[in-house]
């Protein structure tokens, strides 16, 4: 049988009405993210009779991800958790799927106020802009402590000793890993090695200061088994030619190293997913400002992984 094309009018109304729709859904993801309202409040205003329309076509995870401090791997650990599939709307879900889900979201709520996270590990690809982005940090916000790394690498024309790097042989890094004073270390692009001094952190963080770290993958892995309050925070390019644009136009690297890196960067991209927030480096001083906005949110460590503290 031919199929039967809706009249132009009420296509036109169709479309009016799912752009309405969308921008319901905004409001009121928005409305949680500002903490205007809680996500209990949304769920029950979804189960409702009659079920608010907004509330009820809001997919689960779009309402776990706008609630401040989730990220999107702890959504997808507490959707697993909860037997919730990826494309459940909040009105779509089973008697027992809305009990364990309303139990949950009370039990975050009544946690009481989570203490703010003040670690907060920077990490992406190859010339995303993550120096850019933390050297606007430390050049306009003096509240955040900046960790300062030791590397193996010489330092490039401009480079400051004991402001950009500390600058170590060999040696003298061996030796800083055998006394135990690195929170964490890593041989970065299959060249030099890299570490994070534990104790200038721990003082930083006892001062009551908020604290960064512009680390490479691996680095941003071992610092949250090490220490599970850390917030990681992925930048990502606006696009992978913008990527390619800014390794290729810095000219910092050779065509071999440039090929290597961008290498890299493909396997680093792939890891988006494990980091709690993903802020996009359209512009330095706007991705700047994302990264401190997320040192005030408050965050709940993950009762999934062992305290150290
Ligand atoms: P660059 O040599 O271009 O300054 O840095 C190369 C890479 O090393 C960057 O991805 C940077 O984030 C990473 N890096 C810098 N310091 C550390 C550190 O202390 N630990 C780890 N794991 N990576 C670091």
């Amino acid at each position: 049988m031919p199929r039967i094309a809706p009249p132009d009018v009420d296509r036109a109304a169709a479309a009016q009405a799912a752009v309405a729709a969308r921008r319901a859904r905004a409001a009121v993801k928005h409305a949680i993210h500002d903490r205007s309202r809680t996500a209990v409040d949304v769920v029950e205003a979804a189960w409702a009779d009659p079920p608010a329309p907004a509330e009820s076509s809001l997919r689960v995870r779009e309402l776990l991800t706008s609630i401040p401090s989730l990220g999107p791997t702890k959504v997808a650990r507490a959707m697993q958790q909860l037997g919730i599939a990826e494309s459940k709307r909040v009105g779509g879900l089973g008697v027992r799927q809305r009990r364990r889900l309303l139990e949950w979201l009370h039990e975050r709520e009544n946690r009481g106020t989570p203490t703010p996270s003040r670690l907060v590990v920077l990490a992406g690809p190859t010339a995303v802009g993550k120096g850019a982005v933390s050297t606007h940090i430390r050049e306009n916000y003096p509240d955040v402590h900046l960790s300062v790394s030791a590397t193996t690498r010489a330092p490039r024309s401009g480079e400051v000793n004991g402001v950009n790097y500390f600058f170590v042989s060999d040696a003298e890094f061996d030796r800083l890993v055998e006394t135990g004073q690195m929170l964490e270390t890593a041989t970065v692009h299959n060249a030099f090695r890299y570490g994070t001094p534990r104790a200038p952190i721990d003082e930083a963080l006892a001062e009551g200061k908020s604290v960064l770290l512009e680390i490479d993958l691996q680095g941003a892995r071992s610092v949250r088994a090490e220490m599970p309050e850390a917030v990681l925070v992925f930048l990502l390019p606006p696009s992978w030619e913008e990527l390619v644009r800014r390794l290729i136009g810095r000219d910092t690297e050779d065509p071999v190293e440039q090929q290597r890196r961008l290498e890299t960067a493909k396997i680093e991209l792939a890891a988006q997913d494990e980091f709690d927030h993903r802020v996009v480096n359209h512009e330095v001083g706007q991705a700047a400002r994302e990264v401190v906005e997320l040192m005030a949110i408050p965050h709940t460590p993950s009762p999934s992984r062992p305290n150290r503290r």
